[in-house]
């Protein structure tokens, strides 16, 4: 039995240059689709060599509205510092999330010391009741791991069984880090009422009876339904697996903003372009990134 075209979504990740000489690869959003559950922005950074001419991670001083970023590090080391006078270095096996709420405004770097550096990003909009809520940020050192059935999992999001990740959700949502240092086959229990996305980061993967195995180039996207996926891991490979409840509410991006409006979001780059205390500022930042044009 074949996988209906309807229920798995095949789609290519784009390159993003999120600063000079910074390359990443981006799964969400894209034309085919914008968001996984409350998930509306996924990057694939690294893995890179921190070497010769190949520039660190250093993005400058810029705002967040109506979001949470969720950084989640395999390799290497990032300074994260906020306007709330936030400072913290990101270790692999960690979870960085901040809050934006109504603004708050970080840099992000990754350190001299880091030869390497491998890790995601992704974005979660927030609900229309939490829009305008205070910003916040939470660093999580240790999440739920376990080993099943060849794989090394840790639930980065969520509920999974018995486990809850400690990983503040304003929306049901879930999210997965999977390791098969030797190749697994992996039968996951899904939340039937969750969509879900899966994108390796390194090696291969084949989900249920699809013949054609996903690579780090491509993002899987699964209709809600089932109740379980099989994942056919090669060995080495590494994967991101997210869900939740498909998104209702309408949500605009703009550059760094999400908000419910038009309106909302041009009120938020209205108030980053005059330096508004919404935002606050990141003690010792380098530099404020300019929002390009409103296209309406
Ligand atoms: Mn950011």
């Amino acid at each position: 039995m074949s996988t209906e075209p309807s229920t798995l979504q095949r789609i290519s990740l784009r390159e993003a240059e999120i600063t000079p000489g910074f390359t990443v690869r981006r799964a969400l959003p894209t034309r085919e689709r914008r968001m996984v559950g409350p998930w509306c922005f996924l990057d694939h950074i690294g893995p890179v060599e921190l070497a010769g001419d190949q520039a660190g991670m250093h993005v400058d001083e810029h705002p967040h509205t109506c979001l949470q970023t969720f950084t989640w590090m395999i390799e290497g080391e990032v300074m994260h510092r906020d306007s709330l006078r936030s400072e913290q270095i990101i270790r692999p096996g960690q979870v960085n999330l901040m809050t934006a709420g109504h603004g708050v405004t970080h840099t992000e770097d990754s350190l001299d010391s880091s030869r390497r550096l491998h890790g995601v990003q992704l974005w979660i909009a927030l609900p229309e009741a939490q829009a305008d809520m205070p910003p916040a940020f939470h660093h999580y050192p240790e999440l739920p791991r376990w080993q099943e059935e060849g794989c090394e999992l840790t639930l980065l999001a969520g509920q999974h069984a018995r486990r809850q990740a400690p990983t503040l959700m304003h929306s049901p949502a879930i999210a997965f880090d999977i390791h098969a240092p030797a190749g697994a086959e992996l039968k996951l229990p899904l939340s039937a009422e969750f969509e879900h996305g899966v994108l390796p980061l390194t090696g291969q993967v084949r989900i249920d009876s699809e013949a054609q195995a996903f690579t780090p180039q491509e993002f899987a996207w699964l209709a809600p339904g089932p109740q379980i996926v099989t994942l056919h891991l090669a060995a080495d490979t590494r994967l991101i697996l997210m869900g939740g409840t498909p998104w209702q509410q309408n949500v605009i991006m703009w550059w760094n903003f999400v908000g419910h409006s038009r309106e909302a979001v041009k009120q938020a780059q209205t108030d980053w372009e005059a330096g508004s205390s919404r935002f606050g500022t990141v003690p010792h930042a380098r530099r404020r990134l300019a929002a390009p044009k409103l296209p309406w």
